[in-house]
């Protein structure tokens, strides 16, 4: 059941996006950076927190009530869900679920009220789809341990003021067993973070590598005082994640038809707008049909997600079925625009650009796939 509070956070936020980010997204291609009166406002209204408990400063949203916000943060420029993302998200749920109170206390308000920035950083040039090829080792040292290794494509790591760093504690343990999870802190030494990575689309969001050379953290820095606890913690935070990306999507389908419809009917052949054609109209309706089953199966997934009885099997359906839709509805668009679909100047250009990244990150396609298919044959169902 949604709250009053909750409501209003939502109406807020669909204002805010319609009002005033949206109309920043070419500053924002142009730039590539989120201008820093979005970033306060979006801080003002507690949206680095939304997914954060109350306790520690978050607004304590539900899955079901992230996804709903998830729906209206998708309908402009990516990147500026993307610089909320890995707090609430995959790095701010590794502390939520896996850390200590200690750690939650120290590091979850700051992470709330958007003062600091956390990365997620477990992705390596081999461990990649299969976290078992990690290569980075945390050695045991006086009162802590060294960490050494690289890790790349770390959304927000050029922002990071710190990096949930995913490192093999035990050297005699392959695969997932004998991963921990870490709070390095972005001053810590013998950290360092590349330049920004040139992408393909979602300018304004940045990615790069982060180098660890012999760095030390204290033994306070290991999350949740275990080690090997590290695998679960970044499944725990990428199923959560998968469902919000699938609900990122669907708000992305959504702008993308609204586009769509504008533009046919605004422009014209023949002396007739081209909405009034019917294959314009199939791509039309296509696209609507497909935002609508992502829009259900979103909160569906959600609701199960909540009531504990799927939080596996649903986000990764979900994922799978809205970043391919979303890629499918951004090409339709591109076509429905004509000529006008290829150029730098319409939003759907963009997008077709900034869609392709949802089939990758948070586990691609094919992953989604194994896991989807895993679970039906341990279960049956
Ligand atoms: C913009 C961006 C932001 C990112 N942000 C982060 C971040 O903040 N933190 C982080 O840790 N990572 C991040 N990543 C990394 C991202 O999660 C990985 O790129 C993704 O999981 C794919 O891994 P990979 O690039 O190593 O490709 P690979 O795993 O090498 O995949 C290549 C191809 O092989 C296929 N494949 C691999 N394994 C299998 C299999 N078992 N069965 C079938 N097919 C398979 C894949 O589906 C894909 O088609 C980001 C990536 C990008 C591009």
């Amino acid at each position: 059941m949604e709250t009053e509070a909750f409501q209003a956070v939502l109406a807020a936020v669909r204002t805010f996006v319609r009002k005033e980010v949206v109309p920043a997204e070419d500053v924002i291609e142009q730039t590539d950076e989120i201008p820093e009166v979005i970033r306060a406002k979006a801080a003002a209204m507690g949206l680095f927190g939304y997914a954060l408990p109350e306790e520690y400063g978050g607004l304590g949203f539900s899955m079901s009530e992230d996804v709903r916000l998830a729906m209206e943060l998708g309908y402009t420029a990516p990147a500026f869900r993307s610089m909320l993302g890995t707090n609430n998200g995959i790095a701010g749920q590794v502390l939520v679920n896996f850390g200590t109170d200690e750690q939650k206390r120290h590091y979850l308000p700051d992470l709330a009220a958007g003062d600091k920035i956390a990365s997620f950083a477990l992705t390596e040039s081999e461990a990649g789809s299969d976290p078992s090829g990690l290569r980075t080792r945390a050695v045991r040292a006086e009162g802590g341990f060294r960490l050494t290794g690289q890790k790349r494509f770390i959304t927000n790591a050029d922002r990071a003021d710190l990096f949930m760093v995913f490192a093999r504690t035990n050297a005699d343990t392959e695969g997932t067993k004998g991963i921990s999870v870490f709070v390095v802190e972005s001053g810590a030494e013998g950290l360092t973070v590349g330049p920004n990575d040139e992408k393909m689309g979602q300018r304004g969001a940045h990615t790069a590598e982060v180098f660890l050379d012999d760095v030390f953290v204290p033994e306070s820095a290991l999350v949740g005082g275990a080690e090997g606890e590290g695998f679960a913690a970044a499944m725990r935070s990428l199923a959560r994640g998968r469902l919000h990306i699938a609900a990122i999507c669907v708000g992305l389908g959504q702008r993308l038809v609204e586009e769509s419809v504008n533009h046919a009917a605004a422009s014209r052949q023949g002396g007739r707008p081209i909405a009034e054609f019917q294959q314009v109209q199939a791509m039309l309706a296509d696209s609507q049909t497909e935002v609508m089953a992502g829009r259900a199966l979103v909160l569906e997934a959600a609701k199960s997600y909540d009531d504990g009885s799927d939080r596996r099997m649903a986000p990764s359906c979900a994922k799978l079925f809205c970043s391919e839709m979303v890629g499918r509805v951004a090409d339709r668009a591109v076509q429905i625009h004509g000529g006008m679909g290829y150029m730098r100047t319409v939003p759907v250009e963009r997008f077709y650009r900034d869609a392709r990244l949802f089939r990758l990150y948070e586990g691609t396609s094919e992953v989604q796939k194994v896991i989807i298919a895993k679970q039906l044959l341990r279960t049956g169902r």
